[in-house]
C-alpha cells in the first residue's frame, strides 16, 4: 500500500472511531439560525407577536414568549415523536387571549385527526414555567403532568430521586429525564437522544443562576457531567436568556437589545461543577453567569430593613423624650 493509501486508511479508521465514540453520526441535525424578537422599551407602541416559533428541525420546535408579553421571556420546547409529542414548560402567561400558547402548540402538531397525543411536562414548578398549564387541561388527548416532586417522580419514572434517570418514550424518540434540584427542589433537565439537545431549564442558562440549595445544585452539576460523559450533545438550551452580547444582565426588562445566543455547549455543562463549587452562597459573578441565592439575599434585605426601622423608631423615641423633657423643664 502506498503512503497516501495508508494515510487515507488511517484517516478513515480515526473518523470511524470518533463517530463510534461520540455517536454524533446518529444525531438528527437542526438549525439554531434564528434571531429572537428583542421586545421593546415601549411595548404599547411597538406591539410584537406574543410567541415566536423557531423550527429546529421538522420534529423539534423552540417557542419563545416575547419580552413584551412577559419580562421572563421564557423558552419552551416541543418535541414530536411517532406516537406522541412532548411540551417542556408552558411559560409565564396564563391568559389565552394574551398568550395563545395551546392554540399555537396544537397547530404545530402533525396535521389530521386523530391528533397526536400531547404530554406537557416542566423543568420545574416556578410560575414562569407552568402558568400556561390551564390552557391545556381541558383539551382532549393531552396529559399535563403536575410540577410537584411526587408527580414528577411517579409520572416521569424516577423512583430513585435524585440519582435515578427517567425516560419518556415518544415513539422512536426517547427523552431522558435527569433530576437537577438546586434551583428548585423538583427541577429536572431533559436529554433528547434523537437530536442530542439538552434542555436545562433554569439549572443552566446564559444569565442568572439562582441557587436555593448549593449542595443540591453541586450534586446536580456533577450528576449531569457524569450523564453526558458518554453522550453526544448538540446544544444546551435553557429556559431564558438574560445577557447581552457584552455580558450586561437584563434585570426584569421588556427589552433585550443585542441578546446573546440561547444555546450553550457541552463544555459549559462540564464546567458547571467547578462554578457552583466556587459559589459563596449569596452572590457572585463567575464567567458569564451571575450566581445568586435569592432567598438569602431577600432575608438579608429583610433583616437590614428591620434594623433600619428599629433605628428610626429608637431615634424618634429619643427625640420625643428629649422634647418632653424640654417642655417639663420649661414648665
Ligand atoms: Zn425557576
Amino acid at each position: 500500500m502506498s503512503d497516501r493509501g495508508r494515510r487515507l486508511g488511517l484517516t478513515v479508521v480515526l473518523v470511524a472511531c470518533a463517530v463510534l465514540s461520540t455517536g454524533h453520526a446518529q444525531l438528527v441535525p437542526g438549525t439554531m439560525d434564528v434571531h429572537w424578537n428583542s421586545g421593546s422599551e415601549d411595548c404599547v407602541n411597538n406591539p410584537q407577536p406574543a410567541i415566536q416559533v423557531h423550527r429546529y428541525n421538522p420534529q423539534t420546535f423552540i417557542l419563545r414568549q416575547n419580552p413584551c408579553a412577559t419580562y421572563e421571556a421564557p423558552f419552551l420546547y416541543l418535541l414530536v415523536g411517532k406516537n406522541r409529542a412532548l411540551l417542556i414548560d408552558t411559560g409565564a402567561v396564563a391568559d389565552a387571549k394574551a398568550m395563545p400558547l395551546a392554540e399555537k402548540v396544537i397547530s404545530l402538531l402533525p396535521g389530521g385527526e386523530p391528533r397526536l397525543p400531547l404530554m406537557v411536562v416542566h423543568t420545574h414548578g416556578h410560575l414562569d414555567h407552568r402558568s400556561g398549564d390551564e390552557q391545556f387541561r381541558s383539551l382532549p388527548n393531552v396529559e399535563v403532568v403536575a410540577a410537584d416532586l411526587e408527580s414528577v417522580k411517579s409520572r416521569l419514572g424516577i423512583a430513585d430521586w435524585p440519582d435515578g434517570i427517567g425516560q419518556i418514550d415518544l415513539g422512536d424518540r426517547v427523552i431522558d429525564v435527569i433530576p437537577t434540584p438546586g434551583h428548585h427542589r423538583a427541577h429536572v433537565a431533559y436529554y433528547d437522544r434523537q437530536t442530542g439537545l439538552f434542555f436545562s431549564g433554569d439549572f443552566l442558562l446564559p444569565g442568572r443562576l439562582l441557587i436555593e440549595d448549593r449542595e443540591a445544585a453541586l450534586a446536580s452539576a456533577r450528576r449531569v457531567a457524569a450523564f453526558i460523559a458518554e453522550r453526544p450533545i448538540s446544544h444546551v438550551l435553557g429556559a431564558h436568556v438574560e445577557l447581552s452580547e457584552s455580558g450586561d444582565v437584563f434585570w426584569g426588562s421588556t427589552w433585550h437589545p443585542r441578546e446573546r445566543p440561547l444555546q450553550l455547549a457541552r463544555k459549559d455543562l462540564l464546567a458547571l461543577p467547578e462554578i457552583v463549587n466556587g459559589f459563596n452562597g449569596f452572590y457572585s459573578r463567575r464567567g458569564i453567569y451571575v450566581l445568586m441565592n435569592q432567598n438569602r439575599i431577600l432575608l438579608l434585605l429583610g433583616v437590614g430593613a428591620l434594623l433600619l426601622l428599629g433605628t428610626v423608631v429608637w431615634l424618634i423615641r429619643a427625640l420625643w423624650r428629649r422634647l418632653r423633657r424640654g417642655v417639663s423643664h420649661g414648665v
